[in-house]
């Protein structure tokens, strides 16, 4: 009960389930009721449905499908399904081996009970712009994998979102796999956050794919998220920092150039500039450890 005696309504609208069996049979589901969606590990839309920011007609349950759940690799690249639970990517061998900064990433995702349910897919399908994962899939270089009635295609994860929630994915489509590049040698992903609890969405995050040459950053890669409606390429900035190094006012001023700064519950825009300014320096001096 509210404090004026009204009611908070913390139920979702009625809808519909279904439990699809390949990933044809979601498709057909989805293509032939174009109000219902995909249920993966149900994290982030069972909340937004209890809070009635959403009504689907229908959930499709996907998180059944088999050939969602591989993680595989061929030759330079790694595949992770979209079904497969961040706690899955966490612990499973290839992505030890090959991609072990994902498992940092992950870390930083919420807490245990939301990763053994959350999926790889779900988060980056979902768009959180505060989310980790977008981010780290725009600055990896991966592409994002859909499959619809027309048959499979694939997207760069820079071209892959489109504003606040909003991505490349049609009505008919599911988000099948993401393909990851295996980094080179002299190449690194670096990240970090500010936030306000470990576990917390980031109050401002940066994700950065470095390649070095000679001792030098030869190529940088800056991504931002929880700073704007999605997460953003800061590719002046980058430039700035290959000519010139860090210096706090100028970085601040280029990056203010080329991101769009939005407030949110936990900061507003002038505070999301400031950190993205500071994190790009840390990123940088984690560079030199
Ligand atoms: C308390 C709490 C804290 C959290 N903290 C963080 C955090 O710090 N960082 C972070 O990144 N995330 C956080 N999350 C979100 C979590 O990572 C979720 O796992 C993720 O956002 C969604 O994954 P899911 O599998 O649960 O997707 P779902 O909730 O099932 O789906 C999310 C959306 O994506 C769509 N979708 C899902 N899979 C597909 C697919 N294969 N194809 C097409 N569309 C699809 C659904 O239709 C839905 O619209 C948090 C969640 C909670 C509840």
């Amino acid at each position: 009960m509210g404090k004026g005696g009204e009611e908070f309504i913390m139920k979702s609208p009625d809808f519909c389930y279904y439990e699809a069996l390949s990933i044809e049979d979601a498709i057909k589901f989805k293509s032939n009721d174009l109000e219902s969606v995909i249920l993966a590990g149900g994290q982030s839309l069972v909340p937004a449905l209890n809070m009635r920011l959403s009504s689907p007609s229908c959930l499709i349950d996907i998180s059944k499908i088999k050939e969602l759940k591989n993680i595989t690799k061929d030759n330079d690249f790694i595949y992770i399904g979209s079904a497969v639970t961040h706690s899955e990517v966490m612990q499973n061998k290839i992505i030890i081996d090959h991609l072990p900064v994902l498992i940092d990433v992950l870390d930083m995702v919420a807490h245990p009970a939301i990763r053994n349910k959350g999926t790889h897919g779900g988060s980056i399908a979902y768009g959180d712009p505060a989310a980790e994962l977008p981010a780290f899939a725009v600055a990896a270089n991966a592409e994002i994998i859909l499959m619809g009635l027309n048959g499979i295609r694939t997207i760069q994860a820079s071209d892959f979102y489109h504003g606040l929630f909003e991505t490349d994915i049609q009505n008919d489509e599911i988000l099948t796999s993401i393909k990851y590049p295996i980094l080179k040698d002299n190449q690194k992903i670096l990240f970090d956050e500010i936030y306000r609890r470990h576990g917390d969405y980031a109050m401002a995050g940066v994700v950065a794919n470095i390649e070095i040459l000679n001792n030098e950053i030869n190529n940088l890669k800056l991504v931002f998220f929880a700073t704007g409606t999605k997460p953003e390429v800061a590719l002046k900035t980058s430039e700035l920092i290959i000519k010139d190094g860090y210096d706090y006012s100028n970085v601040k001023n280029m990056i203010k150039t080329e991101l769009d700064f939005e407030s949110d519950l936990n900061s507003n825009a002038e505070m999301k500039l400031h950190l993205a300014t500071i994190l790009t320096n840390k990123i940088l001096k984690l560079m030199e450890t």
